[in-house]
């Protein structure tokens, strides 16, 4: 663990990309639902901004998104927002709405590829305008995180999530809870770092690319992809609908445990004939912990037979922007296969890894 203070850093200069969300919302008055706000609320509500220390500059989406609204186009913009800006800045921190944030930064870790200086996505439950906002330690705390440097060298050059004390893998995430304060969790990787007294680094758990290659910026997406959630009693109609979605190209399958699902013959064969088709269907499972291991049992073999792959401990916000990331670069089924048995980014447990 490294604890580093206010003293280890030169000022650093920080890019804050406001996407949208509860954290930049104010109540309207009338109607009390909320709202977003223009971004100047932010810094009428948060003084302490200018008292940081770092250049801190600002940028919002126009208008500000609630994050159910996010998606490709939106994870485009802000990779050409930081790759646009990337030499101009230490770090960035992306303010989203908690609701997406999860596949936000998984589709993000994938999208900018040899990352060197920190993403870190906040956001919060309550709006800042309000008394007991989460939003300004989690605002405060994430831009620090950006700004972090040992020997000049950024401490955590990564796409995570700073949410509760916590800092996170963001492709590693979820959401967990609509209503408490610790919104996320990463279940199959441990914390990045931990703010307390202290933000205190688990430097062993940080990824640091060893290529010294420029930030590669991708704007390649494939939306053909569906997520097919297994449940006892899940009908012919319901698999064959979804696997016979016209374009479709990749599947995230949620199925039980350490990956099982039903043996029916109807159903391997609906997976079996899919697969033949050139569909890619991937194993998660919906356990919130652990490995989809196809071996372990009778049923998981009889899916590695029919053609399914494993998702291995990814979650399912990781599969999906993966497959939509490789698909959108024009690999076959194969390829994509491939890929999907390496870690691209830290997003599985898997030694095997297409980028260094
Ligand atoms: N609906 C909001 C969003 O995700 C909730 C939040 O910001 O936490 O944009």
């Amino acid at each position: 663990m490294t604890i580093l203070n206010n003293n280890h850093w030169d000022k650093a200069s920080i890019l804050l990309i406001y996407t949208g969300g509860t954290i930049g919302m104010i109540e309207n008055p009338e109607t009390g639902v909320l709202e977003s706000f223009n971004f100047q609320h932010l810094k009428d509500n948060m003084p302490e901004l200018k008292k940081l220390g770092y250049g801190v500059s600002t940028i919002q989406f126009d208008p500000p998104l609630d994050s159910s609204e996010m998606g490709p186009q939106s994870w485009m913009k802000l990779v050409k927002i930081i790759s646009d800006n990337y030499q101009s800045f230490d770090g960035f921190v992306i303010l989203h709405g908690t609701d997406t944030m999860s596949f936000t930064a998984s589709a993000l870790s994938f999208m900018l590829e040899n990352l060197s200086k920190p993403v870190i996505l906040t956001g919060s439950q309550l709006p800042i305008g309000m008394l007991r906002t989460d939003g300004k330690e989690n605002l405060i705390t994430a831009i620090e995180i950006a700004a972090a440097k040992e020997n000049g060298i950024p401490v955590v050059p990564e796409v995570c999530i700073f949410f509760e004390n916590d800092l996170l893998r963001g492709n590693r995430t979820s959401k967990i809870n609509a209503d408490n304060f610790n919104a996320f969790r990463s279940y199959n990787y441990p914390s990045l770092a931990h703010a307390g007294i202290y933000i205190k680094y688990d430097t062993q758990q940080i990824y640091h690319s060893v290529s010294r290659k420029p930030l590669k910026p991708h704007y390649l997406l494939d939306e053909n992809i569906a997520i097919l959630k297994l449940f006892p009693g899940i009908s012919p109609h319901v698999v064959e609908s979804i696997l016979n979605i016209p374009d479709l190209k990749g599947v995230v399958m949620e199925t039980f445990g350490s990956g099982n699902a039903p043996s029916f013959d109807w159903f391997l064969e609906m997976l079996k004939k899919a697969v033949d088709r050139g569909i890619v269907i991937v194993n998660i499972t919906q356990c919130k912990t652990g490995n989809v291991e196809m071996h372990r049992y009778e049923t998981g073999h009889k899916l590695l037979n029919a053609g399914v792959i494993s998702g291995y401990d990814s979650t399912t916000e990781s599969a999906v922007t993966k497959l939509m990331f490789l698909f959108g670069h024009g690999l076959s089924a194969e390829e994509v296969k491939d890929h999907m048995n390496c870690s691209l980014i830290g997003e599985i447990s898997i030694s095997d890894t297409f980028r260094s």
